[in-house]
């Protein structure tokens, strides 16, 4: 399927093009094929799917997607590399190129989600994810983001991100990957997560508001929760909505908010939401 010698044809593309790749720019192209066979083997993808990959670079992985999906919608900001990507697919009919930021463009809808992302945008691009209509995303991060997306309440990886996926998707870690398997190669490793939409665990009263509790707990994850707590009260300008309403402090405010499960976080959720109301 893929050309063995991707190393070679990457170094190839960014000499004929004149492509430098800049630090910042999080660039690190795909040059081990059988990461990418895995990638595909992984994403089960059907001749019905369409699919969408953010950050395609150099389109090798957009090839590989392209041979077995029905459609592929590839997203790039680089002017350079979409250059590229343009002259590669200009003979595909299944292939669409779309120029801009990911964070920023609508989505189109697609079963399939298979990216090698943009590193730099790892976290607003997964709740972006998560909050849109798939079915089966493979998505190859950081290894340190990765598990972060996996992680166990009180561990040190556990955060924001933990709990708006566990809320949202299924997530598995199933492989790491070597710096090698990219050029330029980042400084750490790699690792693909599978994501895969879920009924919620629980049920909340609102979701916004377990949201926006989520993000304010996370500011200062060593602190107890009533830190947080106060500054989500205060956020809301809501001058009957105050701590004083409470007979006595309900114990989980008490709680390190790294310690917190995301049930708990639920309860705490529902005892402002109850309040707030009151
Ligand atoms: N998927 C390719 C390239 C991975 S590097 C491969 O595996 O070889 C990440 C790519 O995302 C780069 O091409 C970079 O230009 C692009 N990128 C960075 N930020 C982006 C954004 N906000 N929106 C879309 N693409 C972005």
């Amino acid at each position: 399927m893929t050309n063995n010698n991707l190393f070679f044809e990457t170094l190839n593309l960014l000499r004929y093009y004149n492509i430098r790749l800049g630090k910042k720019k999080g660039q690190h192209f795909i040059v081990n094929s059988s990461l990418l066979k895995r990638e595909i083997e992984y994403s089960e993808l059907t001749p019905s799917d369409t699919v969408l990959e953010i950050g395609a670079g150099l389109g090798a992985l957009t090839l590989a997607l392209a041979e077995k999906a029905k459609r592929v919608f590839a997203i790039e900001k680089d002017q350079n590399l979409l250059s590229v990507l343009k002259d590669k697919f200009s003979s595909f009919n299944n292939i669409e190129i779309i120029s801009g930021d990911a964070l920023k463009l609508e989505f189109p809808p697609v079963q399939k989600i298979v990216s090698n992302i943009p590193y730099s945008i790892s976290s607003p691009l997964t709740f972006k994810i998560l909050s849109s209509r798939y079915e089966k995303a493979i998505l190859t991060y950081q290894l340190e983001f990765a598990e972060r997306l996996i992680a166990n309440p009180g561990s040190k990886n556990y955060g924001r991100i933990t709990v708006g996926v566990y809320y949202k998707a299924e997530a598995k870690l199933l492989e790491t990957i070597p710096r090698t398997a990219f050029y330029p190669p980042p400084k750490v490793e790699s690792a693909i997560i599978m994501l895969k939409p879920k009924p919620p665990p629980f049920e909340i009263l609102n979701e916004e508001v377990f949201f926006e509790v989520v993000r304010f707990l996370f500011m200062h994850p060593n602190k107890k929760a009533k830190h947080g707590i106060k500054s989500y009260i205060k956020n809301k300008k809501n001058k009957y909505f105050k701590f004083t309403k409470m007979e006595s402090f309900p114990e989980i405010f008490e709680k390190r908010v790294r310690n917190l499960t995301p049930e708990e976080i639920k309860e705490i959720a529902n005892i402002l939401i109850a309040l707030e109301n009151s």
